[in-house]
This record gives structure tokens, sequence and C-alpha cells, in this order.
């Protein structure tokens, strides 16, 4: 499932392709939009941006909102090169002079004036973004020492977009790890270093997986499991999928859990219940 790294890269690419450009074409397949296909064409894209895992693409009088859930992509090609053949359904396509975007399997689209973004559900309840570079370690402690947070558990709460929004299954698990946290304690619980570490850890993670794809490990260790012939999916993460494996900072066994059906793993030993 893509997270803020992913997120924030796929905005790159469309942003790239996009902002600045006039529409030239347009095909949409979404059933409630097929009849605003004039809203699109001759229009110039003002700005392309993600806000936690959506994207907004803003043109003068309008935003197009898409957020990908589990299972939405974007695609960019050169205008001529055929759509990709694959088992997703195209659900918009936007081309300019060079370029065609496209959008595909994502159900949750949205066609909004400009003033309807702030009181948007989605939008309205993203905490601090996590990828871009103005959020700061402080604004994540301030964010945190909410009272609403104060008792939540670190594993449901991590995965709250209210709370660090961009962060999904692999980082949190991965977050935790580098920040010595188990997933059961408390934000009540931290301590004002915890705090800073949590914090730091989440920004830190984050922007490099969104630089370096997907590869949450020091980049050393990386290219060091790599040269030992371990594939990518089994070299890019401290604890994330490597379950039953032995940890790389203290040799224990990883353990896997799944609170609220999704992937949480840990190492028992880096990640004491009580500090
Ligand atoms: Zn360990």
């Amino acid at each position: 499932m893509p997270e803020g790294p992913e997120i924030h890269r796929a905005a790159n690419k469309v942003r790239k392709a996009l902002e600045g450009k006039v529409i030239e074409g347009i095909e949409i397949t979404l059933p409630r939009y097929s009849d605003k296909t004039s809203d699109f064409l001759g229009k110039t894209v003002q700005k392309v941006e993600a806000r936690g895992k959506a994207m907004l693409i803003h043109f003068d009088s309008f935003v197009m909102y898409s957020h990908n859930q589990l299972y939405g992509r974007w695609t960019v090609n050169l205008k001529d090169t055929p759509a990709k053949k694959w088992n997703r359904s195209l659900r918009i396509a936007l081309t300019t002079d060079t370029h065609a975007c496209r959008l595909w399997s994502a159900t949750d689209i949205l066609m909004m004036e400009p003033w309807e973004l702030s009181g948007h559900p989605y939008l309205e309840k993203l905490g601090p973004d996590v990828v871009i570079p103005e959020t700061t370690v402080a604004d994540l402690v301030v964010h945190m020492n909410q009272k609403k947070f104060q008792r939540r558990r670190l594993k449901s709460l991590l995965l709250d977009q209210g709370f660090f929004a961009g962060i999904g299954n692999y980082l949190r698990s991965e977050i935790l790890f580098t920040s010595n946290l188990h997933p059961e304690r408390t934000i009540s619980s931290l301590n004002e270093k915890e705090k800073n570490t949590l914090a730091q850890q989440a920004l830190f993670l984050s922007r490099q997986s969104y630089e370096v794809p997907g590869i949450t490990v020091d980049l050393e260790l990386y290219e060091q499991l790599r040269s030992l012939g371990q594939s990518r999916g089994r070299s890019r993460h401290w604890v994330f999928t490597r379950d039953d494996s032995p940890c790389h900072r203290c040799g224990e066994l990883i353990l896997h859990t799944r609170p609220g059906k999704r992937r949480l793993d840990y190492c028992p030993q880096c990640q004491p219940a009580h500090s």
C-alpha cells in the first residue's frame, strides 16, 4: 500500500508532467463525472501537491482530489506511448502536448471547489506531513503533546493520519524500531527524550524512504546485505517482514503481530515493553 513517501514521489512525477501545462485531452470513466470533460479541456494545471496519502491537482476554478486507498496507481508517460496493459481500470487520463498522466483503480476521486478543501473529512483531520521538509521535530512534539493522544498506544496512533500524516504499515514498524519503542507504549508513558527520538525518526525514515525509494535501513547496511546476495526485499527494512530473522542490531529474533489485522514486526530486545 502506498505510504507518504510513495505518494510524494508519484506527485513529483505528475507535477513535472502537468504543472503549468494546458490539458489537451481528457478521458473520464467515473460515471458521476463523465459529463465534466469540458471542465478540464483547455485549462491550465496550477499546482500538484500531496497531502498525507492524497493528491491534489489544482486548476483555476476547481481541485481534483484523489486518494489511492489500497489499489490506486498513477502512471506518467509520453503522450504517444500506449497506455499500460494491466489488470487495473483506468479512472481518469489527463493529456498535455507532451505527456499523459493516468490514474488507475482509485475510487476516491472528487472534483471540489477550492474552498471545500478545508472542510474535507480526510484533509481536515490530517496531522503534520512527515515527508515535506517544512515539518520539524518541534512541530511533531507539540502535536503529540495534545491531550487527545496521551492514552493512545503507538501501534494504533502511528497509522492514524491525524497523528503523523503519511505513515503506513512499513514505516510504523520501522519508526518504532529505530526509536527503541515497544508498540504497546502510550504517548503519556514517553519521556521528553523518547518523544524527541520518535519525532526525529518519523521524519528521518520517511524522508530517506522518499529519497531512496522504500529503503529504511542504513544505506551502508543495505549495500552490505545486497553484496552478500540478499534480495532487495529482504535487505531494505530493519524489522518489517523480517519476523523470525535475527535483529540487525542485537541478534534477537524479530516478532510478528497483527494489531487491527495489519502487520507490525518488532524486536523484543531493542523495543522493551517498559522504558
Ligand atoms: Zn534488536
